[in-house]
């Protein structure tokens, strides 16, 4: 079972259910050729995708096409359901910056079929999480630049103000449908600028001046 890093809180925090959100910022709708919707959509990542700060994509036979996603994550601390959004924050226990990875080619096909994005978004490798920092530290989670560069260029920049539902709203639509329970992980969705990673690139993610992660991409041998 794999626990969360964190900058400085010592207890160990084990990772849970991730839950993630698509279509959350209007340009990335925009340039998937969709639409946003009233309610955020879900679908979930499996823990054991999760690697760290220093780590490395491996990009699996199965696929041609990984695509980043830089995003906002939201480690949930105190368990709840049906959570209002006025009691939202206090649910959470902290934040981090983390990658989205997806094989946008077994995406593109799923979504042509009406197949769920399991496969697409669940290999081994396609949750790279920064270290957290606790809420104490971050007093403004809805204003923070989201940043990626691949090999020192910008490929996305974008501010948490920008997406379309509050991190409250988030919390309490998801916990309506399921349990939020201590060590879940909230990935609220990525801002325009997704493209292709390839064998050898690294990747530099940071949320302001809160977190930073930097992680390499290899093709399995
Ligand atoms: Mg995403």
């Amino acid at each position: 079972m794999t626990s969360y890093r964190f900058q400085d809180y010592t207890k160990r925090v084990r990772i849970g259910k991730i839950i993630c959100l698509a279509r959350t910022y209007k340009e990335h709708a925009r340039e998937m050729n969709t639409v946003v919707t009233e309610d955020p959509l879900l679908f979930l990542k499996p823990a054991s995708s999760v690697i760290f700060n220093q780590g490395t994509i491996i990009i699996p036979p199965m696929s041609q096409c990984l695509h980043h996603e830089v995003e906002l994550g939201v480690i949930i601390g105190k368990s709840g359901k049906h959570i209002t959004q006025e009691k939202a924050l206090h649910h959470v226990l902290g934040y981090l910056v983390a990658l989205d990875i997806t094989a946008r080619d077994i995406q593109a096909v799923a979504k042509k079929n009406g197949w769920p994005w399991g496969i697409a978004k669940g290999f081994d490798t396609f949750s790279p999480l920064s270290d957290a920092v606790l809420k104490e530290k971050v007093p403004h989670p809805q204003n923070l630049d989201l940043l990626l560069k691949i090999n020192g260029a910008v490929k996305q920049s974008a501010n948490t103000n920008q997406m379309i539902y509050s991190i409250e709203r988030i919390i309490s639509f998801i916990s309506d449908i399921m349990t939020l329970e201590r060590g879940d992980l909230i990935l609220t969705g990525t801002p325009e600028g997704v493209g292709e990673i390839k064998q050898g690139d690294v990747l530099d993610a940071s949320l302001g001046s809160v977190c930073s992660l930097t992680v390499d991409v290899q093709r399995k041998t």
